[in-house]
């Protein structure tokens, strides 16, 4: 039978699992494996070429229990009703295991934007807004950044909403530019929430950072800053590197210079010129022989079908779901350490959180002090898991650091509904 790869059913089958190991509770369990409110809108849009176009946008609120529902909104050719379901159950999970005051949301819309101009995705990112309307607020839902949208049009979101409500209410958006009140540090807070985790992992693995050899799947916001990072923070060796059109692997490591060069000239970094360096494919990236596998790309990457071939230590999913369940238990099998993407990318949420804490009080902070309290969240995040996967242990059942941050964030979801009388 082929594999499941539908995201929400694969979310769902996560939380089952969860769910049979916690023994958790019936009612609870129902409640959370759906949707708490979803909106399909149909948004006219009036182009620059003087014609209307009609896109389809999506926003799910998954779970607000434990506060406003949070979650960013992708731009995307191939966006569907079940990845936004599935992105804001795993947003849900995430604003948990972090241990802040949200519950969990997603947007979408079907676009193109590489075949948008910059007025075209201002008008739509504003239409966008104007029919969610009060459906988001700072707290009510609060949207951010994600694949192919940027503080930008965060900005002109954010302008759009005040028009609305007619108050200055900033706190209703993250991931802003910090001329309108975003964090400095939020920028790169997804990847450097990443590198703190691969530090800790790290420790655990006896790997020592400096030595290791990285490749990252993906060159958008996460890898980026993934690739700056690793070797910023870390002092690590990243070896390739992909977008979407093609992938590079350089055993002597890659010079960002070059690769922005290359994608300038050729569109791709796949381009990359260097000695040693050869063009590869994005699925040979993933097989690489290297210490630390980063996918910070999109979902369905390690699949039952290519699991097997995975030869690294640590898999540290930067991007949201880009490890299937059947993917989980073979890497699981095979004892490579894989970081679930809702411990690993949630420095991303954990930064908005931040910048959201500054925006409602007014009181604002440097970066330092931003970074610090980034890093003792997720810093506890990582550590809860590896606690708990080693008390399911204990008790002689071995248990996957996915399912382990699950059991902690499901938890605490159930019980702030069971205390709001939820069930
Ligand atoms: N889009 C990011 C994520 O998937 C950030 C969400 C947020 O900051 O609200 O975690």
């Amino acid at each position: 039978m082929a594999e499941e790869l539908d995201p929400f059913k694969i979310a769902q089958e996560q939380l089952d699992e969860a769910a049979g190991i916690m023994k958790l509770d019936k009612q609870a369990h129902a409640i959370l494996r759906e949707p708490k409110r979803v909106l399909v809108m149909s948004i006219p849009v009036r182009m620059s070429n003087g014609r209307t176009q009609v896109f389809t946008g999506f926003r799910v609120r998954y779970n607000d229990a434990r506060g406003p529902a949070k979650g960013g909104i992708r731009f995307h050719p191939e966006e569907s009703l079940s990845t936004v379901k599935a992105l804001s159950a795993w947003m849900t999970w995430k604003c948990s295991l972090a241990d802040i005051p949200f519950g969990g949301g997603k947007g979408g819309v079907i676009c193109d934007t590489k075949k948008m101009n910059e007025k075209d995705i201002e008008a739509l990112s504003r239409a966008y807004v104007r029919a969610l309307g009060t459906d988001i607020g700072p707290e009510v839902d609060i949207p951010a950044p994600d694949v192919y949208t940027n503080p930008q049009i965060m900005a002109w979101m954010l302008d759009e909403y005040i028009n609305i409500v007619r108050k200055s209410q900033f706190g209703v958006i993250t991931g802003k530019p910090v001329e309108v009140w975003g964090s400095a540090g939020r920028m790169d807070s997804t990847a450097r929430g990443g590198m703190y985790v691969m530090r800790e992992a790290a420790k655990l693995l006896r790997l020592n950072p400096k030595k290791a050899t990285i490749a990252i799947q993906g060159f958008g916001n996460a890898g980026r800053f993934a690739y700056t990072l690793s070797k910023e923070v870390m002092g690590a060796k990243v070896v390739a590197i992909s977008d979407s059109e093609g992938a590079v692997y350089d055993q002597a490591g890659l010079d960002m210079a070059k690769l922005d060069e290359a994608k300038k000239k050729t569109g791709s970094v796949g381009g990359y010129k260097s000695k040693s360096a050869r063009s590869i494919t994005n699925d040979e990236l993933l097989e690489l022989k290297v210490d630390i596998l980063i996918p910070a790309a999109i979902e369905n990457q390690v699949r039952a079908d290519n699991a097997d071939k995975v030869n690294c230590k640590m898999l540290l999913e930067l991007a949201n779901g880009p490890v299937t369940p059947e993917a989980t238990k073979i890497l699981f099998e095979k004892k490579i350490l894989d970081l679930p993407d809702f411990l690993v990318n949630s420095g991303g949420v954990i930064g908005s959180h931040l910048e959201w804490v500054q925006n409602i009080t007014g009181d604002y902070w440097d970066t330092d002090v931003f970074y610090a309290k980034l890093d003792k969240k997720i810093t506890k995040s990582f550590n809860d898991t590896v606690a708990t996967q080693k008390e399911f242990a204990a008790r002689g059942e071995k248990i996957n650091p996915r399912m382990a941050a699950y059991i902690i964030a499901v938890d605490r979801v159930a019980k702030a509904m069971k205390a709001r009388g939820w069930y």
